[in-house]
């Protein structure tokens, strides 16, 4: 048995090196004597933490013990060796497992909801239960949960023969196909008594609290998402701060920010339709002045420092629609990096493929396009009356 199991607040362990090794992908691994470094299993991370002055990665069972994957190669000569436990990322693990195990317990117990999955992920844990909880009943849940935090329920574990189990009225899922040899049983002292290898508070006290922060229906039941233990505190924090950045952003309080940022976003969208329509407009008056030069100029020109190549775009199409129409160079932008089209209407002596690389090649930029428009950036626009001039000669 190892330490990790016997003693779950174990830190530091000195031990002795008894395998080593480099996988196929080249990580060194290591296999110690013993270990308080728990290998990933029965849904619970792998522990990260030290083996003397080299980190400790990941840890995974295997056939010689857990293999310590070692973030570089230990010493030649080492034999003996400290281990050092990442206690704080261990101790948020611990606290996020017994919660499960409190959470899955009271379910059943109360409302007869089966687990048929948990998840623990690194900022947030989740059970699937074979059920469609009502508001209500979670938040019925939730108090019986906490009532169990607060009455400081013993939690331990220890081993058993698998005959003796039917006698202790273990909640489980069964023993793996092929399991030989005693089992690791968790007890929460007068609510639940489950079969886990994983490692554990010593009181329900120290799961602190537990709040169910989101729920997801699925095939079969639902996926409730909880947080609990310093995580909690953590997470509070996070949205705390988060919320302050909102109320100050938006000039409100926690009871006008969701009409605000509602009645912000309203706003938004109705001025992007008057900037729609504006820019309909704009690119029709645009036109018709390009136009009514296009009768008596073979290539005709605008530039907007402010516009868009979305306007263009609009200018573009419109003109490149109408018969008389040859080629036009429009460009917005300036000295810190500008946009150039170029279109070529039905009386273009050339493509615009063919006119919009000539730009691109004078302008310094680059660009593409099928059919009668090219679109392009270039760096600065110092070379548009060249382009210009280029354009006009066959
Ligand atoms: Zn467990």
């Amino acid at each position: 048995m190892q330490r990790y199991e016997q003693d779950a607040y174990c830190r530091e362990l000195e031990t002795t090196l008894t395998a080593r090794g480099v996988d196929e992908q080249g990580r060194h691994w290591a296999v110690f004597a013993d270990t308080i470094l728990y290998p990933e299993g029965g849904g619970q991370p792998a522990d990260r933490g030290r083996a003397g002055c080299v980190e400790v990665l990941d840890v995974q069972k295997s056939a010689e013990g857990p293999r310590h994957y070692l973030a570089g190669p230990l010493a030649a000569d080492a034999v003996a060796c400290t281990l050092t436990l990442d206690w704080e990322r261990r101790f948020d693990l611990m606290q996020q497992h017994s919660a499960q195990h409190l959470l899955s317990a009271i379910a059943l117990d109360r409302f007869g909801w089966q687990t048929t999955a948990f998840h623990l992920q690194e900022t947030i844990g989740d059970i699937e239960v074979d059920a469609t909880p009502t508001p209500a009943q979670l938040a019925e849940l939730e108090e019986a949960v906490a009532a169990a935090v607060r009455e400081a329920r013993p939690i331990r574990g220890f081993r058993v023969q698998p005959e003796e189990m039917a006698k202790l009225g273990v909640r489980s899922r069964g023993l793996p196909a092929g399991h030989v040899g005693d089992v690791r049983l968790v007890e929460i002292e007068g609510i639940d008594l489950n079969t886990c290898g994983g490692t554990h508070l010593r009181s329900t006290a120290e799961i602190e609290a537990l709040k169910i922060v989101a729920t997801e229906k699925m095939r079969g039941g639902t996926r409730l998402a909880w947080v609990a233990g310093g995580r909690l505190r953590r997470r509070l924090e996070r949205l705390e701060t988060l919320a302050a950045d909102l109320r100050r952003l938006l000039s409100a309080n926690d009871d006008t920010l969701t009409a605000i940022a509602q009645s912000r976003l309203d706003q938004l969208r109705d001025a992007d339709r008057v900037r729609q329509n504006i820019e309909g407009k704009l690119a029709e008056a645009w036109t018709g002045l390009l136009l009514a030069r296009a009768a008596a100029e073979p290539v005709v020109d605008l530039h907007d420092d402010d516009a868009t190549p979305a306007l263009l775009q609009q200018i573009a199409r419109r003109f490149v629609a109408a018969p008389g129409a040859g080629i036009l160079l429009a460009t917005c932008g300036g000295a810190a990096g500008a946009n150039f089209l170029v279109a070529a209407g039905p009386a273009a002596p050339t493509t615009a493929a063919l006119a919009g690389q000539r730009v691109a090649e004078t302008l310094g930029g680059r660009g593409g396009g099928n059919g009668p428009i090219f679109q392009g950036r270039a760096p600065n626009l110092d070379a548009r009356a060249a382009a210009i001039t280029r354009l006009s000669t066959p």
